[in-house]
């Protein structure tokens, strides 16, 4: 009887493979363990998806599975179930998505390498094959992976015509080479006495004062010490170690450590207090622990104004799973944004929280995955990959915030909206799951009027200290097109923004600013001649930094010198226009001389840790004004924050993005929910040349029903989501015609393809917004049909036309379902 495997690649290949079961690994090749097999000319990574054994076929022309790289399989039934969904709906390979489920680095990998031979000195054929060949006579026998053979010859392709001609003339030799993924468990050296050290002479005779202190620290533990730590401890030097060893009295040996799996560690977890729920909470609360108790699959979106509690809410439906015996999973949009509520939770729960974070090395992820595995952690904390956690008898998915875009991923596949996921895993696993946001994504708020989510509402803000809620901050709007006409605008604050800020000094009150814009000024330009610095790589307008006088691409980085005098016509005349964070900054030192500013964007947060720094210093009132982009509108609560002044809610609400309103809405109305949270009333200012924009107009009144229903009106009418469904194909390549022919041929083969489907229509192919990229130029096509077509039958559409256009090497079609930015 044939002991079969099936296998998917972790590689976007589509398909299941089969592969005989060698006798040796028949017991470890289960389902949801890695495995090692070779595929076409390399060996690869997979996963066993199935095992198939006795069915027959003719097994011994199959490959052999060549390892099983888990002693316990990396994925459970559960988490394949979920990511084969994952693949159908998203449209990517099955391994593409098995690989989103697993921790990142842990792949085996092959590479070519190639080896010089002994015939390499009777090779007279092309100069650079001698090259290649001395190159290797070089290194000495030890190899050279083929990709480093393109660096030799100072070329950018690997001559592969070339190394063949070598290799039949016997003057090398290619192999396929194991490589390891970077992440391993890791291991070091532990120390502990011997069995039976105690009772023998030598230890006794041991008279050395580190000898007896390390003695002593291996006495004292009741488990092995890392051998790092038993040298600190005693004083005790490594030659103490192998004297000690030599004589039997310890011994040394290997065990698997944890390395530090976040950065909130050093965070003193303060005993959480006991608040007595307000009713609405109570209310909110009791309808999530029923559906826990009763082990109801319920969706429930928790929708409440900032401030109102919501985080309390979690705190306590996490602590009926975890009573229950249960487990569960908090999603947060970015962690690094939000300390202070991973440190509430870390108070709650201590120990059994796990942080999964971006910044973590591939091996504190791969130490902190398996723990989770193992049941060590009951509550995982993570961003949206988080919520592949394998967790065992999951009982309760938290997504906060759950409107935020980066719960989508782009790049690479599988491109999932992790929301989605994560309603889908809880209600498979018969869990239950909670969607809290004070701003919910149209998407759910039409899912709970259609009844598929249960909503709860906190409209008030927590009573403080037995007073009454602190009321939302009234919101007064700016209009700096007027300010402009009578002449009082002088820089990006307007006279009213700065008199707020200066009453809030003369307090010793706090003022949050967002400007979502970095870098000093958007835009540099000619006065004379109207020339502007473009990215080489990009078609976006190059942002001046001030403190090194550059101009930075946002988009892939390309950083150059200002140059003095304009390069097209020679003027001194240029002027920067607009203000990013920087030039706010440089404002507010001449308008305030005296003020503390904290500045929080991409550029004062590369460093790890940085964002903690910049939010505690602020927490402790080491400043006055806390400016910067989109990060300082999230989830931050600081007491004496009173105001809270937007530079310019202009930005990004005139991108052509049907979202682009609800956006910033959702922006508005978050950043103005950091003022006034406690006993001090707060107020908010908005700058911007739109006033009677509605995203404005609703957020004035911090009425997000009515921006609901206006928004949601619009969407109907014009037939997007969540009344329609959207699937956005982006075509990549170096050139801008292959990009285009590329971008024609799947198009017309889309149209019909889904010409059968009544609908259905088909936008495009037309230049992206911005229409290059990192030399990459780019074309989209829309398909777009009614919410009442099945996911199906458009994802078959989009299938079909895939299999039927040929994409030229070099150049890449993106296929993404409920694409959320479409620019
Ligand atoms: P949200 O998550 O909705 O913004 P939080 O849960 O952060 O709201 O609550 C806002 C503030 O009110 C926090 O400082 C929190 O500790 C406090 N708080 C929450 N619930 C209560 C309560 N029932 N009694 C007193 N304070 C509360
Ligand atoms: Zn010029
Ligand atoms: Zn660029």
């Amino acid at each position: 009887m044939p002991a079969l495997a099936q296998v998917v690649p972790l590689t976007p290949v589509e398909g299941v493979y089969t592969y005989r079961v060698p006798d040796e690994l028949a017991s470890e090749a289960v389902p949801g363990a890695r495995v090692l097999v070779s595929f076409g000319r390399r060996a690869l990574t997979g996963v066993i998806v199935e095992r198939t054994d006795g069915e027959s076929s003719p097994a011994r022309t199959l490959k052999p599975l060549l390892d099983v790289l888990d002693a316990r399989p990396a994925l459970t039934p559960e988490l394949l179930e979920l990511t084969r969904w994952v693949a159908d709906y998203t449209l990517c390979a099955w391994g593409e998505a098995i690989k989103a489920a697993l921790p990142s680095g842990t792949e085996v990998e092959t590479r070519r390498v190639v080896h010089g031979l002994a015939g390499a000195e009777s090779w007279t054929g092309d100069p650079r094959g001698a090259t290649i060949l001395d190159a290797l006579a070089e290194v000495n026998g030890s190899g050279m992976p083929v990709a480093k053979i393109a660096t030799v010859l100072g070329r950018k392709t690997v001559p592969q015509a070339l190394l063949r001609q070598l290799e039949a003339a016997g003057a090398l030799r290619i192999d396929d080479e194991v490589q390891d993924g970077t992440a391993r468990v890791k291991t070091e050296r532990h120390l502990r006495l011997a069995d039976d050290a105690l009772d023998r002479p030598e230890y006794e005779a041991v008279r050395g004062a580190r000898q007896l202190a390390l003695l002593d620290v291996l006495r004292q533990a009741d488990e092995p010490v890392r051998q790092a730590d038993a040298l600190r401890d005693s004083g005790a030097s490594s030659s103490t170690v192998k004297s000690l060893i030599g004589r039997g009295l310890v011994e040394a040996f290997d065990a698997e450590v944890e390395r530090r799996v976040d950065d909130f560690d050093e965070i003193p977890t303060e005993p959480p207090p006991d608040l007595a729920l307000h009713p609405f909470q109570v209310h909110a609360l009791d309808a999530i622990t029923d559906a826990i108790t009763a082990q109801r699959r319920e969706t429930f979106l928790l929708q409440g104004v900032t401030g109102s509690g919501k985080t309390e809410v979690y705190l306590r439906a996490l602590r009926a799973a975890l009573d229950r015996g249960q487990s569960a999973i908090v999603l947060v949009p970015e962690i690094a944004l939000t300390p202070q509520t991973v440190r509430r939770f870390r108070a709650h729960f201590g120990d059994r929280v796990a942080v999964l974070h971006s910044r973590m090395s591939p091996g504190e992820r791969l130490d902190a995955w398996n723990r989770i595995r193992d049941g060590v952690y009951s509550i995982v904390i993570g961003p949206r990959s988080a919520i592949f956690a394998p967790v065992q008898d999951l009982g309760l998915v938290v997504v906060d915030e759950e409107h935020e875009a980066s719960y989508k991923q782009f790049d690479p596949a599988p491109r999932y909206h992790a929301r989605d996921v994560a309603v889908l895993r809880a209600h498979r696993a018969g869990a239950v799951c909670v969607l809290g946001s004070a701003t919910p994504s149209l998407e759910s708020v039409a899912n709970a009027t259609a009844g598929k989510y249960t909503r709860l509402e906190m409209p008030d803000r927590v009573p403080v200290k037995g007073r009454p809620a602190a009321p939302l901050p009234p919101v007064r709007i700016v209009d700096l097109a007027r300010e402009r006409e009578i002449q009082r605008l002088k820089g990006a604050l307007a006279h009213d923004l700065r008199e707020a800020m200066a009453e809030r000094l003369k307090r010793n009150e706090q003022t949050i600013l967002l400007q979502n814009r970095r870098g000093y000024a958007p835009v540099l330009t000619c006065e004379d001649c109207g020339w502007t610095p473009m990215c080489r790589n990009c078609a976006v307008s190059l942002t001046v930094h001030k403190p090194t006088r550059n101009l930075r691409c946002h988009y892939c980085g390309l950083s150059e010198r200002q140059p003095a005098k304009c390069p097209s016509c020679g003027s001194f005349n240029l002027r920067q226009l607009g203000a990013g964070t920087q030039r706010v900054e440089e404002e507010i030192a001449e308008v305030f001389p005296g003020a503390r500013v904290l500045r929080m964007d991409l550029d004062t947060t590369t460093r790890k840790g940085a964002h903690r720094r910049i939010l505690d210093a602020f927490g402790r009132g080491e400043a006055d004004i806390l400016l910067g982009t989109q990060m300082v509108a999230k989830g931050l609560d600081f007491p004496r924050v009173t105001l809270v002044g937007v530079v310019n809610a202009d930005t990004g609400m005139l991108l052509p993005d049907f979202r682009a309103a609800e956006r910033t809405f959702q922006l508005l109305a978050q950043v103005a929910g950091r003022a006034g949270r406690h006993d001090l009333p707060g107020e908010v200012i908005l700058q911007t040349r739109n006033p009677e924009h509605p995203a404005l107009q609703f957020a004035l009144a911090h009425d997000f029903e009515g921006f609901a229903l206006h928004e949601l009106a619009e969407r109907a009418a014009l037939g997007y989501p969540p009344y329609g469904r959207l699937i956005g194909l982006e075509f990549k390549g170096p050139t801008e015609g292959g990009t285009m022919t590329l971008a024609r041929r799947f198009t017309d083969a889309l149209h019909s393809a889904s010409s059968h489907l009544a609908g259905v229509q088909v936008l495009g192919p037309v230049p992206a917004l911005i229409h290059r990229i990192k030399r990459f130029w780019r074309v989209h096509t829309l398909l777009k049909a009614p919410r009442t077509l099945p996911a199906s039958a458009l994802a078959k559409a989009v299938r079909a036309a895939e299999a039927r256009t040929k994409v030229a090497s070099g150049h890449r079609v993106n296929i993404d379902v409920d694409p959320v930015g479409l620019y």
